[in-house]
């Protein structure tokens, strides 16, 4: 008998219940307890759903992220909030956000809430987790209170329960120590803390416990290495038996370590490490459980059951009762239900599966192995016509977009002349001063701004109504530019609801759901569009717009898109080929507008690439892979045009060490990025590399609403001076001010246009 379990629900809820919930609270519009009550609603709802599976995890849930659960499951709480009055899970959440809901902050006698905790991106998904704070002195202490809740609450409820937690090595790993110390020093003092851990569930009635280890499926020294051994050793007495679950990839040099700890199972991921099977079949003891990840945890298409029985009923021969079989990883990181989705297309529809879905198709490949094919002949005979439709849909299958892919050549993709000599054509056709000042992209989205969108996508308003409204914000756009001063213009991209979504929805081969939201951080979700075909572009998106917004002006007007490996990593994406190849499609679409922009008489057109390093696989060694296509990709949206024509280009962060090649390679003639809270000094990188063309340093924090001083700013640019010639510098803020009100955004840039004029003047 195949065992069937699964190792994490999306906690959020089908309609985000979770995340009113959360901003209802934080608002101080509900209590804690209902809050609370929603939590228990979810979970005993998110049990039912997964009703029929051998076992199902409890511990997954958590109401900001289970990283930050971990920290106070292991008494690992940051000084700063400690002893502070209210319920501890407001405590948890001054951790998470900085502050708690008002009117605690209020009894606690103060207002000015706490430093949260950082957050940065779990593994190579688009979850953040709140980082763990270490220190040489951190002291470890057991409050098992959340799990045991959920334990009793699942027990109740008749829920086969396999409580999940992080293990002791990926959650050293993923911390980081505040005093330079080395985080595995704290390993002894974690682990009687783990093993406490495991006594408490087991009293509790735990069997199986789910300890996950993801940070197995990346490089790792020898020391992190050996902390494995030292820490499965140590937990090995612990009268439960664990389940080391690992996912995002193949185990590769990890398979002998991983197969031969002291633990009495381990799942892998077979979507993404289907490489790691066979070797691991032959390493594992014969005394242990193998749980394969059969079902694609990440990514929305459907399972094609037929193929994967194929290879795993063999395996099935061999394993027999110590086969377990369970989505690849935890479902966090897809929508919860399809059949919540009333627009989405009837024939699109039929090749997706969300959470719920995914645990139906578990349960046929259970049925399948356990009972015989026969017994559920028609759900996979459905499955194989869904597969087979969705594989030679013409909607999917595009020849000429194929055709234009097999053309690609090395010359599509280069400049006609290298930078200097571009250049100076720019100089003479741009006449820019020195220190030219420009924005990112996008000016302030009002709620009347928004409000037209909503009206226009629900029918309440015609087109032409609802173009004269944006021409109209358009036009206030480039008055205040021009009363600004500013040297190179934007239109303000009021007509994008997202720099994704808004190309998705003009691209053929994209489609898009109502409700399938993904968490990306506490009550923070996003609604990645589908992208299901070839892609082509069968008209202009931008060139009205831009036009629009040049005729207005004398001053450049910069034509704004998103580049293709943005588009890509922020969509779910296709499964049927490499990630490569729907790159370059997006590249060749994104290619003709730029095109058609520079036809059109455009002089500057920024590609941003704000997504581009978040793409970075797990695993070192993969990154020459990536950043090959992915810079490919760009060259080819970017340089079809004449030197006379601007390419800049935009990424909202700051770290380029160790892709600073892959940037240089790129040839945008301007990069802007983010670097004013750095004071500059991420600057050096590009100083090494000699780094030939032109940068935009932000001067500007705009996540921020302080405004910043002239001073400040000038400051700011001295130092980058200090490492970028002068003459070729730009003055901009970091990234796009969308999220700022005019009221910051008029005095701030006013700031920094006179910032420019001293820096102009002292030279
Ligand atoms: N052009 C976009 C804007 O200004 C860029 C956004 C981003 O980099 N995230 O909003
Ligand atoms: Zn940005």
């Amino acid at each position: 008998m195949a065992i069937t379990h699964n190792l994490g629900f999306p906690r959020i809820g089908a309609k985000r219940q979770l995340k009113f919930a959360l901003e209802s609270y934080w608002k101080g519009q509900s209590s804690i307890e209902d809050l609370k009550a929603v939590g228990s609603q979810l979970r005993a709802q998110h049990w039912e759903d997964q009703t029929g599976l051998d076992l199902v995890p409890v511990g997954d849930f958590a109401f900001y992220d289970q990283m930050l659960d971990m920290s106070f499951t292991l008494g690992n709480l940051p000084e700063r909030v400690r002893g502070l009055a209210g319920d501890a899970l407001d405590t948890y959440f001054r951790v998470a956000r900085g502050r708690s809901a008002p009117a605690v902050e209020e009894q606690a006698g103060c207002t000015c809430g706490v430093a949260a905790g950082e957050m940065t991106k779990w593994f190579d998904t688009n979850y953040h987790y709140i980082v763990p704070e270490l220190t040489a002195d951190t002291r470890f202490e057991l409050d098992a209170s959340r799990l045991l809740e959920q334990l009793a609450e699942a027990k109740a409820q008749g829920v086969r329960a396999k409580p999940v937690v992080i293990g002791p090595v990926t959650y050293l790993a993923l911390g980081k120590t505040k005093d330079g110390s080395d985080p595995l020093a704290l390993l002894e003092r974690l682990l009687p803390v783990y093993a406490e851990l495991l006594n408490t569930l087991a009293e509790h009635g735990a069997d199986w416990v789910q300890i996950d280890e993801p940070i197995l499926v990346t490089e790792l020294d020898e020391p992190w290495r050996h902390a494995f051994e030292i820490a499965y050793h140590e937990l090995k007495s612990a009268p439960v038996k664990l389940l080391l679950a690992t996912y995002f990839g193949e185990l590769q040099e990890q398979r002998y370590l991983a197969a031969n700890l002291p633990v009495a199972g381990l799942h892998i991921d077979v979507v993404r490490g289907r490489e790691d099977l066979v070797p691991l079949l032959n390493l594992l003891p014969s005394s242990k459980i193998l749980s394969l990840g059969v079902i694609d945890g990440r990514n929305i298409w459907k399972t094609d059951l037929n193929a994967v029985l194929e290879w795993l009923e063999p395996i099935q021969a061999q394993l027999g009762e110590r086969l377990w079989i369970a989505p690849s990883c935890s479902l966090l990181h897809v929508p919860v239900d399809l059949d919540s989705e009333q627009r989405l297309d009837a024939e699109i529809q039929s090749w997706l599966a969300f959470a719920r879905q995914k645990l139906d198709e578990l349960r046929i490949l259970a049925g399948a192995l356990n009972q015989g094919r026969h017994t559920v002949q028609a759900e996979l005979a459905a499955n194989r016509a869904a597969i087979a439709a969705r594989r030679s849909s013409p909607r999917v299958n595009n020849p000429a977009v194929k055709a234009a892919l097999a053309k690609i050549d090395a010359r599509l993709g280069e400049r006609n002349s290298p930078y200097a000599e571009r250049a100076a054509k720019q100089a003479e056709r741009l006449q820019l001063p020195k220190f030219p000042t420009t924005t990112i992209g996008s000016f302030p989205q009002t709620a009347e701004i928004r409000q037209t969108r909503r009206q226009f996508k629900a029918g309440d308003i015609d087109e032409a109504a609802y173009v004269e409204a944006m021409r109209g914000e358009i036009a206030r756009c480039v008055r205040e530019q021009e009363a600004l001063g500013l040297d190179v213009f934007v239109h303000g991209e009021p007509e994008r609801n997202d720099m994704v979504e808004y190309f998705g929805e003009q691209l053929d081969g994209y489609a898009f759901s109502q409700f399938g939201w993904v968490q990306s951080y506490g009550s923070r979700c996003v609604k990645p569009p589908i992208l299901f075909g070839d892609i082509s572009r069968p008209k202009a998106m931008t060139v009205d717009w831009i036009t629009y917004a040049q005729s207005l002006t004398d001053k450049p007007m910069k034509g704004m898109l998103t580049g293709p490996v943005t588009i890509l990593n922020w969509s779910f994406v296709r499964d049927d080929q490499p990630r490569s190849a729907t790159c370059r499609q997006l590249a060749l679409a994104i290619r003709e507008e730029v095109l058609d922009l520079e036809q059109a008489g455009v002089r500057v057109i920024q590609i941003d690439e704000a997504a581009l390093r978040e793409g970075l696989p797990l695993r070192k060694s993969q990154w020459e892979d990536y950043l090959g296509w992915a810079i490919e990709s760009f060259r080819i949206t970017a340089n079809g045009v004449a030197d006379e024509t601007q390419i800049h280009t935009h990424m909202c962060y700051s770290e380029f060490n160790d892709i600073i090649a892959a940037i240089a390679d790129m040839d945008a003639d301007a990069i802007t990025i983010e670097t004013s809270r750095s004071d500059m000094e991420l600057l050096d990188v590009f100083d090494d590399f000699k780094y030939p063309n032109e940068i935009g340093p932000g001067v500007y924090d705009i996540h921020s609403p302080n405004i910043p001083a002239e001073e400040q700013m000038v400051e700011l640019m001295r130092k980058a001076a200090e490492r970028i010639p002068a003459e070729r510098l730009w003055v901009n803020p970091d990234c796009g001010l969308k999220t700022r009100q005019w009221s910051e955004v008029i005095p701030a840039l006013t700031n920094m246009v006179s910032a420019a004029k001293t820096l102009r003047a002292s030279l």
